[in-house]
């Protein structure tokens, strides 16, 4: 079996660092001509450098989630260019806490605003463009913590949730077009988001006892995911969430 996404265009949002650039960089290894979009210019930057030295295809977009006229613009762009989107991660994402006695308003703003909002904004770019070539892979990033409730998570969780039957929706939606919607659910990978791999041995040791196979998740086990959901061989899955959690 020989996962074949050679030449096929991908937009990855929030690419610049953690999950999403290690999606972009497997894409693009695999002969993606991969389109990543960041609001951190520095980390766009050297993801721009490891594409050059490494000869990828691809290019870096300026683009926050939240706007609708800088998504607008980038999918143009990338229209114009390409000639074509196959692929669309949304993977951008933040997580804000507090128990919802303490949770500031501006906190769940934000968190509804980039992981759900965010992720029906670009679809809502996007989606246009795959119904012409009635095909698609759209595929979004939720969490564990969409279905496992954790303590002060209130707005991180209920926008994951958001995405998952947001997901659903918009599969049933665009079933029609042949294009699959679906949903990655990292459990606990250590990233910059989370700081995981920096907690005390005992706190490190306490959450990964909740886990099946009681080690952490590795970005490439997401970006492995990825690139099944957006080959041939995942083309009768659609409206699914998948976990990556470890169990
Ligand atoms: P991360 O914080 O390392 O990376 C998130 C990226 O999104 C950053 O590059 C950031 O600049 C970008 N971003 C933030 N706001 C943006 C905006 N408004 N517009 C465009 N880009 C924006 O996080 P990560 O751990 O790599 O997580 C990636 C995705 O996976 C997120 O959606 C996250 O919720 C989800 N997830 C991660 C884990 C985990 O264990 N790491 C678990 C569950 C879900």
């Amino acid at each position: 079996m020989h996962i074949d996404l050679n030449g096929k265009v991908a937009i990855v949002t929030g690419a610049g660092r953690g999950i999403g650039r290690e999606i972009a960089v497997t894409l693009a290894r695999e002969g993606v001509i991969t389109v990543v979009t960041d609001i951190n210019e520095s980390n766009l930057n050297d993801l721009r450098q490891e594409f050059v030295q490494q000869g990828y295809q691809g290019s870096q977009y300026l683009c926050d989630v939240r706007e609708f006229g800088q998504i607008a613009e980038v999918v143009r762009d990338v229209e114009q260019k390409l000639g074509r989107i196959d692929i669309l991660v949304n993977n951008a994402g933040v997580a804000g806490g507090g128990t919802v006695d303490t949770l500031q308003e501006e906190v769940w703003d934000l968190n509804l605003d980039i992981n759900l909002k965010g992720t029906f904004l670009m679809c809502k770019a996007v989606v246009p463009i795959m119904k012409k070539q009635k095909s698609g892979r759209i595929i979004n990033a939720a969490s564990f913590a969409a279905i496992v409730p954790s303590y002060g998570s209130a707005a991180y969780a209920s926008s994951k949730a958001g995405v998952e039957q947001f997901t659903r929706v918009l599969a049933g939606e665009l079933g029609p077009w042949d294009i699959t919607v679906n949903c990655y659910s990292p459990g606990m990978i250590p990233t910059d988001m989370n700081h995981f791999a920096e907690l005390p041995a005992q706190q490190q040791q306490r959450l990964l006892d909740t886990l099946t196979l009681r080690h952490w998740g590795k970005k490439d086990d997401v970006a492995h995911l990825i690139c099944f959901l957006a080959s041939d061989f995942a083309g009768y899955i659609t409206g699914t969430m998948i976990d990556v959690s470890g169990g």
